[in-house]
């Protein structure tokens, strides 16, 4: 049934860049046979799910949405998806994203857009998915999949899960291991889940997370049993409320969801508590100097060489092979970002940009630190406003990047944080509440998630 509902929203969504049928059957014809033996079934048995295509997957294309990568097909399975195979779940395809994770609206893949599948009343606009897990929360808010995997570099699972309406949970840094997700900013991408609920989410948490020898940034800890934990009821739990993200010009439907999450929070019986995050105004740019300068160094090894297109014209040189598989396989935004990240790389400029910028993400950390020890939890919303329509943005890069100003802080600290649907903006569109936690504490924060539900 996902299969067939899969294949008829392709037209309206594109949310898949291959689909895979076969994997989705074969798996559920597996665990169907363990049924019948009356073997063990693992937290996802039978359930079908999307994969974004930053994973990779064995003998399937994996193209991190760029054309650079078109007809490249691993001979490898990442850690995370292997993990969720192991757990019984089957996949129905792999989904389309922003091109190597960058950009808010999904509009940046070299596959075409993602068409959210929500619209504005009887106006017929077609509106962002979010980014850079668009097609991920696209296929979860048009319910041709029970769940989708997506991931966070600064807001990539959280924004578009707020965009549609679903949940999505960026774990602490190092909870899920990134080996075979396609490197976009080493130091801050992490794996999550995309779902329609909290519990769900938690669920699929505990089948993605865990030790993996082979990321060196992977936390050598158990896998907490998030679901078995969830709880509700906030007595005697600190919720803080950061007065910075209380930006001038703050949308208005922006500002009444977020009063409406403190009245829910206080209703499960949590105490509100004013805090401040002072360095909250520098995260992003912070972010927008230390993504680009990792993916600057994280792309290069796209070279025409090793994977994927080779662009080689008549008579060219290795330089200029080179230069034309770059011309020609990247798309203009991480043409950008690679731009960006060589120039505070450069000899002249690093210490002014990026040494200052590694200050300044220890200074946020430090706020959050700082924070943690009156509260558990802080509660802001997701992102600054509803989503917008397919274009809108497209064409301003830094009107882009400021949909990310709520996201971004926890991404520098690496901590975890969720976004949960919060009811609908006045022009009927969903909203996300983004419950931020101690690090190792997603405990905490599903369960204030859960509160918000
Ligand atoms: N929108 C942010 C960016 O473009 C975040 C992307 C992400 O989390 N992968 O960098």
């Amino acid at each position: 049934a996902f299969n067939a509902a899969v294949e008829a929203a392709q037209g309206a969504l594109n949310a898949f860049i291959v689909t895979t049928p076969d994997a989705a059957l074969a798996a559920a014809a597996k665990v169907d046979a363990m049924r019948a033996a009356g073997q063990p079934l693992g937290k996802m048995a039978g359930v079908p799910i999307g994969m974004k295509d930053l994973f990779a997957t064995k003998g399937v294309q994996t193209t991190a949405a760029s054309k650079i990568l078109e007809g490249f097909v691993p001979p490898y399975e990442s850690t995370v998806s292997q993990k969720l195979w192991d757990a019984g779940a089957g996949m129905l395809g792999k989904l389309n994203l922003d091109q190597f994770a960058m950009g808010s609206s999904n509009e940046t893949s070299g596959f075409g857009k993602v068409i959210s599948p929500w619209r504005k009343g009887d106006d017929t606009t077609p509106l962002a998915p979010g980014g850079s897990s668009g097609g991920s929360s696209a296929a979860v808010a048009a319910r041709i999949a029970p769940a989708a995997t997506g991931t966070d570099t600064g807001g990539s699972i959280r924004q578009p899960a707020a965009f549609t309406g679903i949940s999505g949970i960026k774990p602490t840094y190092g909870r899920c291991s990134r080996w075979g997700v396609v490197a976009f900013a080493s130091s801050l991408d992490q794996a999550g889940p995309m779902a329609r609920d909290v519990r769900d989410c938690a669920i699929m948490l505990e089948a993605m997370a865990g030790f993996d020898p082979k990321d060196s940034t992977s936390l050598d800890l158990p896998v907490p049993a998030w679901e078995a934990g969830l709880n509700a009821d906030l007595r005697g739990k600190k919720v803080g409320i950061p007065r910075e993200y209380r930006v001038d010009g703050l949308d208005a439907d922006v500002a009444k969801s977020w009063d409406d999450g403190i009245a829910w929070l206080k209703d499960a019986g949590a105490e509100i508590v004013d805090i401040s995050l002072p360095h909250t105004k520098y995260a992003l740019p912070t972010y927008y100097i230390i993504a680009p300068a990792e993916a600057s160094s994280n792309l290069a090894r796209y070279d025409g060489v090793r994977y994927g297109l080779r662009d080689l014209p008549e008579g060219a040189n290795l330089q200029e092979m080179y230069a034309a598989t770059r011309a020609a396989g990247f798309g203009d935004e991480v043409k950008r970002r690679i731009l960006i990240g060589t120039y505070v790389l450069s000899a002249g400029f690093y210490d002014a940009y990026y040494t200052q910028a590694q200050k300044v993400r220890a200074l946020i950390s430090q706020d959050f630190m700082k924070a943690f020890e009156t509260v558990d939890v802080i509660l802001t919303p997701t992102a600054p406003s509803a989503a917008f329509p397919l274009g809108q943005k497209s064409t301003d890069p830094v009107e882009m990047y400021l949909n990310d100003v709520f996201s971004v802080p926890a991404s520098l600290a690496g901590l975890p944080a969720m976004s949960v649907p919060a009811g609908l903006s006045r022009d009927g569109l969903p909203l996300g509440l983004h419950v931020i936690g101690r690090p190792l504490d997603e405990q905490g924060v599903l369960n204030a998630s859960l509160a918000l539900e």
